[in-house]
Order: structure tokens, then C-alpha cells, then sequence
């Protein structure tokens, strides 16, 4: 019990993980599918981030390097300015010059210390500056630096740059440029970067100062802001990318991936469950088959299969006991088989020959030989043997050990034989008595014929005359018939009591009643009892053994006679009839006496069942045993005349059966 509960713990735990190892699996695999997707998608987002600051970076030194160069541009300016000798026509000319090549400048204009304009290429400038322009102007002039005004104008897209002119180390006036925003962004900002987002400049508070946005609004979702760090002016540029964040399942790929894990998952699934019929499957069968083992190990009858060529192909324990043979040595064997009797080799092979042709005899009794040599009677019974597709692939046979059945058998027969000669010496004991009384008669008969012949050779012998043969023969011949008839009576009592084996011979019905003619008269004469027989003619004869028949008819003849011992003494009357009834020769012993009843009826045949005070109930048993034993019946039923017919049918013999019968003797 103890062992049996530690076996079942390491069990039920590798049970358990061989069911939770693919489930936790399975889990894992979905979890990483579903964060996959999201981990790509992340990546993406921070990629087209990354990107976005990577590209506003390059705008912005785009703008940075187009504001500077323009700044070097207008320092080379106001140096020609400075030098002495320079034609104003020239800087003019450069001035036209430099905006025509910049877009972005509005204006360009040269003003004195007083900041009255010299030379100006664009629009006037405004009798007054506008105000961040102004602030610009004066800080430009204080430290002597070029400096950027904060947005002006409508629309605040207007900025402009001073750049201080020195002379001699005095302010000399100064160089105004006035941009346009929005014209340095349409300027500045590649196409390939205008296509994918918003740029725009802002001030301080956020508020757009110009925009380019050539592919729509932005999505607010990639934004990046950078300082233009331009000297004076607050100006930033925004940008706003026009792509949205990247779907979860961005392309075709991914789905296939997807749909095909769900596929793998389903076929998993369906194999998990497939597993897990089979497995039960398997565990029923395991059962199945610990239960046929169980099952063949118990069972007492042999058990062999043969294939269609007749080798062995299976054997169980019990068949293997019965020849006295280890498996080893039986499975695989073909004919001849190691357990077959030399003696009964051509038997065996005549039927195998036709199991193998396809006639099987489903039940025959046989002898095997035994590993030791004994003999043991067998009874087999064959069945073909069927594959699962209906073919046939041999023959399976059961094989019964009846010896024992053989030695019952055996000792009913020596006990039957017994009973049959006690039965006989009790029916004889009745007879002796009658016997001696029958006897009395031929022999006084006997006595007294041979005392008158004796009488009359004496006085023939004292007169000296001749004996008078007239008178002695007829003595004498009476003499003999009686001694002849005490010889029969005597001869037929000797040839009833002997025992002996059952011995068939061809017997004519009315030659066996006539054979014991005498001994029924001896029963008969004893209740005074009439005999008629009605033998019909030409009756054909019956195979049988004489003794037994004769005992058959005795018995019954005895038992008619003593049912009829109390009544009235005319109707005292035996009938003994045969006839022919369908190839049976039927025997009926009628008489009027007492009648059978319902009750006695019933146990008529039974050993030991007897009415009579003295009977001994064996008569009618082993004439049914007798009759049966030569293929025929016993039966009776009422008399209509009043009292029995017992009557038993034999089987009329023929030319065939004659045949037949002669070879069992020859055998
Ligand atoms: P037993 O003659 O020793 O009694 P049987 O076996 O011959 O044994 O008969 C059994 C019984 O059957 C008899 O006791 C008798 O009662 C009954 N019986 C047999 N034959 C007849 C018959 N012809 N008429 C009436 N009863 C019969």
C-alpha cells in the first residue's frame, strides 16, 4: 500500500508536467506574439522620432548657414563701403545682386549714422522703423555687433538684421536687411523634408510665425523645436511630422506571421486533443489486453492459432501445459507438430490437409502426445480466425483435456457392464428358481420313461423273452426329447448369465424371441400367463448384440408379466409384436396389466426406481441404456386394450450401413 502510494507521487507529478510544459509554452509563444508586434512598433515610433530631431537639426543649420553666409555677404558689404574710393553704383549693384540670389531678403539698405537710407534695393524703407526694429538698430549700434530685430509686421513674418558700419573706429551708419519668413523657410527647408512635415518658425509664446506645410497639417504626434539662435531675435524653428504613430500590424508580413502561429496553435490544439484520444485509447487498450491476458493465463482450455499454412501462431499457457511444451518450442512450428502421436500422424495430416483447404471439421475428439510421451485425449473445436478488415488469416482452436471426461466415461461403461450382470444374475436368481422347478418336470418325465424301459428290459429278461422294441422306443425317444429340452433350458440360463464385451452381429428379431422363447415361457408359466407373438414377416434385421437384446426382452417381458399377476386370469395375455416403422424395426411388449401413473411415468428410467417389494429398479434403465447404445429408443405408453406397451425401435440394417459396420469390426 505504502509502496504503491511513493509509486503514484512521481506518477501524478510526471503526469502533471507533461501537461503543463506545453501549456506553459504555449502561453509563452503567445505572449510573444502579442508583444512582438508592439516592441516593432515601438521601435518604429522611436526611429521616426529620432529622425524627425535628426532632419529639424539639418534644417536648421540649413537656415543657420543661409542666414550666416548672408551675414558674411553683408560685412563684405559695408567693408567696400568703408574703403575709400568705392563707387556706389558697385555696392548698389551687389546689393541687387544679393537679393536677387536670396529670396528670403526683402530689402536691402545702406543708412547713414543718422539712419537716413544711402542705397537701398527693394521696397522703401518706412519713414519710421517699426519698433523691434528700432531696438535692434540701437543695441546693433552700442556693441557694434550685427544684431536681429524680434518678428514685426502683420503676421509678424518680417525680421530685420543691423549691421553696424565703422569707420575709423566710429559708427558710420549702418546696413538694414529686412527678411521674410516665410519666404527663408520656403528657401531653406529641402523639398524631401517639406513633403513629410510641417516647418514652421515661432516666437517665444508659440505663436507661428511662418509655415510651410506643402503636405497638409501635421499630426502633433513627431514634434521637435529648436533654437535659431540668431543674436536679438527669439525665433524657433517647430517642426510637425504629417505620419501618424505606426499601426500595430504595419504590413503584410507580420499578419502572415500572425495568422500562421494561429494556424500553428489550432493544429496544436487539435494534435493536443488527438494526444489525448489516443492516449485513452491506449489506456483502454492496455486494459483490454490486461484483461485477455488475464483472462487466457485463467482459462483451463488450450488456446492455438495457426496461420493458413498451419503454423503456429499463438499458444496459451494451458495448451502449452497440456503437451507439456514451452511456447519457444510451439509458436512458429509448422507441421508436423512436435505434439502429434507417430501412431495417428496420417490422421492428423489428412485433416490438416483439408483445414488448409478450407474444410475445417468444427469439432472432432483427438489424442496429442505429451512432451513425456503420454497419450491425452483431446476435443478440438476450430473456428477461422478474422482480421479487422474481415480477411481470414487462420485458424484458432480450443483444445479440451477429456481424459477425465474419457475415465468417467470409461468407468460408467465397467459400471453399467456390472449393473447389466448383476441385473442379469438377479433376473437369473428368479429364474433358477423356475429353473429347478422345470426342471423337475423333464427330468421326472425322464426318470419315469427310463424306470418303464427299465421295467420292461427287466421283465424281458426275467421272461427270457425278446424286449418289444414297439414299446421301448417310443420310451426311450421321449426319454430323449425330454433330456434334449432340460439340455436347452439349461444351455439358454448359461448363455444369458455370461458376461462378456458387446458384440455387434446382424440379428433377425423373430430368430432372437424364438431364442428365448423358453425363458420367457419359465416367467410366463409362473403367473400363468398367455403368450402370443405377431412377428411380421420378411422383417429386416438390426445390428446389434444378441445378449443385450435378449436382456431387453426379458426385462420387459418380466415386467409385463408381473404387472398382470392380479388380474383376471383370461386377460392374462403377453403380447410380443415387431414390425417395420420408417427403416426402424419397432418391438412393442403389450400387456393388460395394472397400468403405469402419472407419477411412477416420471421416474421410470430412473436406477433403483422400483414399486415391486422386492425389485431392485435397474431393469428399465439399462434397457434404455441397451437400446440407445444400438441407436434406437425406448418408450411405452397406456394400452388402449387396457395395461402397457412398452416398445423400443432399432434401426433396420441395410446394405450401406452393413458396409459400415463391418469396417468398425474390421477396425
Ligand atoms: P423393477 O422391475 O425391479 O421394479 P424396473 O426398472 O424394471 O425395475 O421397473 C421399474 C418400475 O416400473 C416397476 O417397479 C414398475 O412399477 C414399473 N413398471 C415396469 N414395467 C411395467 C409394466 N409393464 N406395467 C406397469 N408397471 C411397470
Amino acid at each position: 500500500m505504502k509502496n504503491h502510494a511513493l509509486l503514484a507521487r512521481p506518477l501524478r507529478l510526471g503526469s502533471l508536467w507533461r501537461w503543463l510544459l506545453p501549456l506553459l509554452l504555449v502561453c509563452l509563444f503567445l505572449a510573444v506574439l502579442f508583444w512582438l508586434p508592439w516592441q516593432a512598433r515601438q521601435m518604429e515610433n522611436n526611429e521616426r522620432q529620432e529622425q524627425l530631431i535628426a532632419d529639424t537639426l539639418w534644417v536648421e543649420q540649413a537656415v543657420r548657414f543661409e542666414l550666416s553666409r548672408n551675414e558674411d555677404a553683408f560685412t563684405g558689404i559695408a567693408a567696400d563701403l568703408a574703403r575709400p574710393g568705392t563707387a556706389t553704383a558697385t555696392v548698389q549693384a551687389r546689393m541687387d545682386q544679393m537679393r536677387k540670389n536670396s529670396h528670403e531678403l526683402l530689402r536691402l539698405a545702406v543708412l547713414d549714422e543718422q539712419g537716413r537710407a544711402l542705397l537701398t534695393s527693394g521696397p522703401e524703407l518706412p519713414a519710421t522703423l517699426a519698433e523691434p526694429s528700432r531696438n535692434a538698430a540701437e543695441l546693433a549700434r552700442k556693441t557694434g555687433r550685427g544684431r536681429y530685430s524680434e518678428p514685426y509686421a502683420a503676421g509678424q513674418n518680417l525680421i530685420d538684421y543691423h549691421l553696424p558700419r565703422i569707420r575709423n573706429e566710429r559708427f558710420a551708419g549702418s546696413l538694414v536687411a529686412t527678411y521674410s519668413l516665410k519666404a527663408l523657410l520656403d528657401e531653406t527647408v529641402p523639398w524631401w523634408f517639406a513633403q513629410d512635415n510641417v516647418t514652421s518658425l515661432i516666437n517665444r509664446d508659440d505663436a507661428v510665425l511662418a509655415q510651410r506645410a506643402a503636405a497638409g497639417p501635421g499630426r502633433g504626434v513627431y514634434t521637435h523645436k529648436r533654437e535659431l539662435d540668431l543674436p536679438g531675435a527669439n525665433v524657433r524653428l517647430a517642426t510637425d511630422s504629417v505620419k501618424d504613430l505606426p499601426r500595430l500590424l504595419p504590413n503584410l508580413l507580420v499578419g502572415s506571421v500572425i495568422a500562421l502561429a494561429l494556424g500553428l496553435l489550432v493544429s496544436l490544439i487539435a494534435l493536443w486533443r488527438h494526444i489525448a484520444r489516443r492516449l485513452a485509447a491506449e489506456g483502454a487498450l492496455c486494459q483490454q489486453m490486461a484483461f485477455r491476458t488475464a483472462m487466457e493465463n485463467s482459462l483451463v482450455t488450450g488456446l492455438r492459432a495457426r496461420d493458413l499454412e498451419g503454423r503456429v501462431t499463438y499458444v496459451n499457457p494451458a495448451f502449452c501445459q497440456l503437451v507439456g511444451l514451452p511456447p519457444e518450442e510451439l509458436v512458429g512450428k509448422a507441421p508436423p507438430m512436435p505434439y502429434w502421436a507417430p501412431e495417428a500422424m496420417a490422421e492428423y495430416q489428412q485433416r490438416l490437409d483439408k483445414v488448409l483447404s478450407g474444410h475445417v471439421t468444427p469439432q472432432f475428439e483427438t489424442t496429442f502426445r505429451r512432451a513425456d510421451g503420454e497419450r491425452i485425449p483431446v476435443l478440438i473445436f476450430e473456428a477461422p480466425l478474422v482480421d479487422s478488415e474481415g480477411r481470414q488469416t487462420g485458424w484458432m482452436g480450443s483444445i479440451l483435456d477429456i481424459s477425465d471426461r474419457k475415465r468417467v466415461e470409461e468407468l460408467n461403461r465397467q459400471q453399467q457392464e456390472k449393473l447389466q450382470a448383476s441385473a442379469r444374475l438377479a433376473t437369473m436368481g428368479e429364474i433358477s428358481s423356475m429353473l429347478a422347478h422345470e426342471l423337475n418336470q423333464p427330468l421326472a418325465a425322464i426318470s419315469s420313461y427310463t424306470t418303464g424301459a427299465l421295467n420292461l428290459l427287466a421283465r424281458a429278461a426275467a421272461d427270457g423273452s425278446a424286449v418289444d422294441a414297439a414299446l421301448l422306443l417310443p420310451a426311450l425317444e421321449k426319454a430323449g426329447v425330454q433330456a434334449q429340452r432340460a439340455g436347452q433350458i439349461i444351455r439358454s440360463v448359461h448363455q444369458f448369465v455370461k458376461q462378456r464385451a458387446p458384440e455387434r452381429q446382424l440379428i433377425d428379431i423373430a430368430g432372437l424371441v424364438d431364442g428365448i422363447s423358453t425363458l420367457i415361457e419359465l416367467q410366463a408359466r409362473k403367473y400363468f400367463v398367455a403368450i402370443r407373438t405377431g412377428i411380421a414377416p420378411g422383417l429386416p434385421q438390426v445390428s446389434a448384440d444378441r445378449m443385450m437384446l435378449e436382456q431387453v426382452l426379458l426385462n420387459l417381458t418380466r415386467n409385463a408379466i408381473e404387472a398382470m399377476q392380479d388380474v383376471a386370469p383370461e386377460r392374462r395375455i403377453l403380447r410380443i409384436d415387431a414390425a417395420i416403422e420408417q427403416d426402424q424395426v419397432r418391438v412393442a411388449v403389450s400387456d393388460h396389466g395394472h397400468g403405469i401413473s402419472a407419477e411412477v411415468a416420471g421416474r421410470l428410467f430412473s436406477p433403483f426406481f422400483s414399486t415391486k417389494a422386492e425389485g431392485m429398479g435397474m431393469g428399465l434403465s439399462i434397457c434404455r441404456t441397451a437400446v440407445e447404445f444400438h441407436g434406437g429408443t425406448l418408450s411405452h405408453r397406456d394400452n388402449p386394450d387396457g395395461g402397457t406397451i412398452f416398445s423400443f425401435s432399432l434401426p433396420a440394417h441395410t446394405k450401406n450401413k452393413g458396409d459400415k459396420h463391418a469396417a468398425h469390426r474390421g477396425r
